[in-house]
């Protein structure tokens, strides 16, 4: 996966084409993820009981990993995201346009 909950990635394909957002969730075996603000779906929900009332709620769908890029703060714009090897052994990755290390 090139994006982990907490990053911020813009979507490239879509409805939501367009819209930034932080990552929420991540599915690494179905290569989907959930975005804040993004594909949000409606749910008519029952009544849970007495204390908890039915009504309209507005969550987020999972999309399509492929469908977003990560967004760096440097470049402002959705970029591929590289992996390179630290001399300790460690992976971090980096913006492929600015070089920018995004895990710090
Ligand atoms: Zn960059």
């Amino acid at each position: 996966m090139h994006v982990k909950s907490g990053d911020t990635v813009v979507v490239i394909a879509g409805k939501d084409k367009g819209k930034k957002g932080k990552v929420l969730r991540v599915f690494p075996n179905e290569n989907r993820v959930i975005v804040e603000g993004v594909n949000m779906l409606t749910k008519h929900k029952k009544a849970q009981g007495p204390t908890i009332p039915g009504g309209i709620v507005k969550m987020e769908g999972a999309i399509n990993a492929s469908n977003v890029m990560y967004f760096c703060e440097k470049d402002k714009t959705g970029v591929r995201v590289g992996h390179n090897l630290l001399a300790d052994g460690s992976k971090v990755r980096v913006c492929k346009k600015c070089g920018e290390v995004l895990d710090k």
